[in-house]
């Protein structure tokens, strides 16, 4: 098998870089070791930023989204049983944000692929290994369906996430990593019940973070910090809302409704930057070079972001046989991300209760809200970065 851009793992990068090339005419093969089903229902992302749903939108990925996602101009932070609201299109020159789940931006890119006759789209596809990526035409070995295959390939890219192996080609005396690894996770739910708000909730407080998040009109999605290590068996339903409902708490009225857990599970909180995101002719993108903590909402976005980028870049070799925009890649998405990764960084650490922190670190915390709060200038920082950058 031939292809010109052999893409690894089908998950939100893999899945746009794709309909991108489609779209433009240049032709892909997307290998994914999961099922269909598998990819499809993965409880991961909800919020998109403004160029997310601009490029999903551009690529006519974003029919359902407009008709099914929820537009949302604010987030509310809530501190010292207080509500302070971050207003966003009057902050940024009138951005603002989508909730539309990643599984339903996964099914929409899925479907597309398959129904207009785009390249193939292997379930149950598992890359082992990339080699040749100095070379010319590198390869991808994989199985599927219980044979061992080669895609050979003009160009590889690595979307297989933080626990793929396309990276692993990039030798070592190249590969450079940066990492920090929080003290504490989140226990996320998704439960039956309409949200209590009409936007997010951020809450800070003694007892540690919590998140009001929405699916949709009816479904809610909500986080507790946890320590790491937490089995989400030892948090019944009733402990979960009592929690949640001790980290929201706020003087005036305001009720948190409760309603059928219908999934829990824990997540590490984790930022990791692997430099450079391109080695030859193998490119990285997504998870698969970078994670944030999702304190942001950065992941997602991130994913989109690069395959915008790198998009861009294989269409103008396309057109014009140069190298020079692939040859910008690494750096003009790194310049994003370590953007995001900070901007993450500062959402966790002055919302997150640190196990071992002082009283006096936690004063440090309460005057920074008070001051995102206070000031227009603070808030600008946030709503500029929370509904995102232009891509490129
Ligand atoms: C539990 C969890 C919760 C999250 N919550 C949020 C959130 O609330 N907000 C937010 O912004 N972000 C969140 N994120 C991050 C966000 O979901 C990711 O940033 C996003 O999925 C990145 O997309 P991706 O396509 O790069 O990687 P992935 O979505 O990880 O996709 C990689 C794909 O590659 C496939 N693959 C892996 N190895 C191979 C192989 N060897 N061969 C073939 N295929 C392979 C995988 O099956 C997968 O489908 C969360 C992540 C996790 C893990």
């Amino acid at each position: 098998m031939h292809t010109t851009v052999g893409i690894i793992g089908g998950g939100p990068a893999g899945l746009l870089l794709a309909r991108l090339l489609d779209r433009a005419g240049i032709d892909s093969v997307v290998l994914e070791h999961r099922d269909r089903a598998y990819v499809e229902e993965r409880q991961r992302a909800g919020i998109l930023e403004q160029g997310t749903v601009d490029a999903l939108r551009a690529c006519g990925a974003g029919e359902r989204m407009d008709r099914e996602g929820l537009v949302h101009h604010g987030i509310e932070l809530r501190f010292d049983r207080r509500s302070h609201r971050i207003d966003f299109p009057s902050l940024t020159g009138g951005r603002s944000v989508m909730v539309y789940a990643q599984t339903e931006v996964v099914k929409d890119l899925i479907a597309l692929r398959l129904a207009e006759g785009g390249g193939p789209l292997l379930f149950g596809a598992h890359a082992v290994a990339v080699e040749g990526a100095e070379t010319g035409s590198p390869v991808i070995r994989f199985t599927h369906e219980g044979r061992e295959r080669t895609l050979s390939c003009d160009y590889v890219v690595g979307c297989d996430g933080f626990h793929g192996i396309a990276r692993e080609a990039l030798p070592e005396t190249v590969r450079r990593v940066f990492e920090r690894v929080y003290p504490y996770s989140w226990l996320g739910i998704l439960a039956d019940v309409p949200p209590s708000c009409e936007e997010l909730i951020y809450a800070h407080s003694p007892r540690g973070f919590a998140l009001h998040s929405m699916r949709t009109p009816t479904v809610s999605r909500l986080y507790l910090q946890v320590p790491n290590g937490t089995d989400p068996a030892d948090w019944s339903d009733e402990r979960i809302w009592d929690e949640l409902d001790a980290r929201f708490a706020v003087d005036g009225d305001w009720k948190l409704e409760r309603g059928p857990i219908t999934q829990k599970s824990v997540t590490p909180m984790r930022s990791w930057v692997t430099e450079p995101m391109r080695h030859g002719r193998l490119f990285l993108a997504g998870d698969a070079a970078h994670i944030v903590p999702p304190t942001g909402a950065k992941g997602l976005n991130l994913a989109v972001s690069d395959v915008v980028v790198l998009a861009r870049a294989l269409e103008h070799w396309r057109a014009t046989g140069s190298e020079e925009l692939l040859d910008a890649y690494s750096d003009t998405c790194l310049r994003r991300v370590w953007r995001a990764e900070h901007f993450s960084y500062v959402m966790t650490t002055s919302l997150h209760t640190d196990p071992d922190q002082s009283p006096f670190d936690g004063r440090l915390q309460l005057s920074q809200l008070h001051r995102i709060a206070d000031s227009t200038a603070a808030a600008t920082e946030l709503a500029e970065n929370y509904t995102g950058l232009p891509i490129g």
